[in-house]
């Protein structure tokens, strides 16, 4: 699928309101923006991130708000940093996480195999198979512990 934008902030940044910026946004959207799961995508208090990202085991890493990119987020791992904007949700701090518990930016089969461990630990089982299928549905393959990393997409 070649080169692929890593986070929401960037894909912004040129002032592009693009569709999707690829199948792993498609499918997640059509999973977190649907009316039932409404809970999961109110903005989320920094503190509560935070308690997320502590659960996720990313207690050591930092995060800032990033003023102006509404319900987005970005992670950079370099000085282990997650930017999140005004109203990013739950799902959006999750995305991140998995980010950050990848061993390679981008999404690929081992970001999604962390992103559907993550919901399921934070939202449970039901929305961890709703997004495994919606994975599915687009062609995207979702690592187990013993796959090595997929194609990006
Ligand atoms: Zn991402």
């Amino acid at each position: 699928m070649g080169h692929t934008v890593m986070t929401y902030g960037k894909q912004r940044r040129n002032g592009q309101r693009t569709k999707f910026g690829n199948l792993t946004y498609a499918a997640e959207r059509e999973v977190f923006l649907g009316k039932k799961a409404r809970r999961w995508n109110e903005p989320l208090s920094m503190i509560d991130a935070r308690e997320i990202l502590t659960r996720c085991g990313l207690a050591d890493w930092v995060t800032k708000r990033v003023p102006g990119s509404e319900g987005h987020g970005w992670c950079r791992k370099a000085d282990k940093t997650i930017g999140l904007g005004s109203h990013a949700p739950t799902w959006i701090v999750i995305h991140e996480a998995a980010h950050a518990l990848s061993p390679t930016l981008g999404h690929n089969a081992t970001f999604r195999m962390w992103y559907v461990a993550l919901v399921r630990q934070e939202m449970g089982d039901y929305w961890a198979e709703r997004l495994t299928l919606a994975f599915k549905r687009h062609g995207l393959k979702v690592a187990t512990p013993t796959t090595n990393e997929g194609e990006q997409s």
